[in-house]
């Protein structure tokens, strides 16, 4: 596994691959690896002959007074998860070297970039869609790999693709958690044991949204809404039920699927969770102008 830091060191070691035929797919993470961004690994390994993963904790993407000083960082730790996963090369760039202060390039996707996330972190999604932009600019990946975790941030970066002809097919991965529910995220080690224990009311309400989904959009937001509000030590950010192609608020009954996403701070900590609420079981939803493929079963591991 090549362990590179610079974009032309990723373009000269990618070069004779791509060359020689060899697909190559991207897998975008901040660290602090979990299982989580293994199972986007195993995704882009199923999918390329070639893994690059990108570990770059963004500051476009942190807001004033946000955790980017705090944000967890183990290289080492990573690099040892990903060195027996088969991933072929880290690209793990210095922060100011990918993001000089004398940049003046912003990708922003409009409309989708201001809601639910966007509206309590302005400029998050701008920070996201930027440096995913240069990320694909470096690796040329034929595939790129998202978790369904950040369920908006994967039709914004979904939409950017489409509206640039970026020529990448981009990839979801279903969203892993703990067997209790909480959704795996680098940010849950903030959690003290206590708050762990209330963070529990995002899974818990999203799963009860999901088994008494009958369609009535206004319901499900209420449900989930009062969920969040009544559970200790949660501070509700939003509760929503969208379409999940446009984001759009969904209100009345609901015939197509659905998406229910929340997002709510414990402690010092903001987390987000969403599920996707349907009556079928289909595991490939064409959305848009892109297929997004969701990969359901766990695939074995394989050396390279
Ligand atoms: P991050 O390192 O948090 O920026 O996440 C990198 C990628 O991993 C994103 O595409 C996330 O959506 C994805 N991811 C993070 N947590 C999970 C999870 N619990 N399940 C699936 N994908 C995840």
């Amino acid at each position: 596994m090549h362990v590179l830091s610079t974009a032309a060191q990723v373009r000269a070691a990618l070069a004779p691959l791509r060359r020689a035929g060899r697909t190559v797919a991207l897998v975008p993470t901040m660290g602090a690896l979990h299982p989580g961004h293994l199972s986007l690994v195993r995704l882009a390994r199923e999918c390329a002959d070639v893994v690059v993963v990108s570990i770059f904790v963004n500051p476009l993407q942190f807001g004033p007074g946000e955790d980017l000083t705090a944000y967890p960082r183990d290289l080492d730790g990573d690099l040892a998860q990903l060195d027996p996963a088969g991933v072929h090369l880290v690209f793990a760039p210095g922060a100011g070297a990918f993001t000089p202060p004398d940049r003046h390039t912003v990708v922003t996707v409009t409309g989708l970039s201001t809601v639910l996330e966007g509206a309590s972190r302005p400029g998050h999604l701008d920070g996201v869609t930027t440096v995913v932009a240069k990320l694909l600019g470096v690796v040329q990946p034929d595939f790129a790999v998202f978790g369904e975790k950040d369920y908006q941030q994967l039709v914004v970066l979904r939409t950017m693709v489409a509206d640039l002809d970026l020529g990448v097919e981009l990839l979801a991965a279903p969203l892993v958690r703990e067997p209790d529910g909480l959704a795996l995220s680098s940010r849950n080690a903030y959690l003290s044991a206590r708050e762990r224990r209330q963070a529990l009311a995002l899974s818990a309400a999203l799963a009860e949204v999901r088994v008494t989904w009958d369609g009535d959009a206004d319901r499900a937001r209420s449900l989930l809404a009062s969920r969040l509000r009544s559970a200790p030590g949660v501070r509700p950010d939003y509760a929503e039920v969208v379409d999940p192609e446009t984001l759009a608020p969904l209100h009345g009954i609901v015939t197509g699927p659905a998406r229910a996403l929340v997002a709510a701070g414990v402690g010092r900590t903001r987390l987000i969770d969403n599920v996707g609420l349907q009556t079928s079981t289909a595991t490939q939803a064409h959305v848009g102008a892109l297929t997004i493929r969701t990969v359901t079963t766990p695939t074995p591991e394989r050396r390279p």
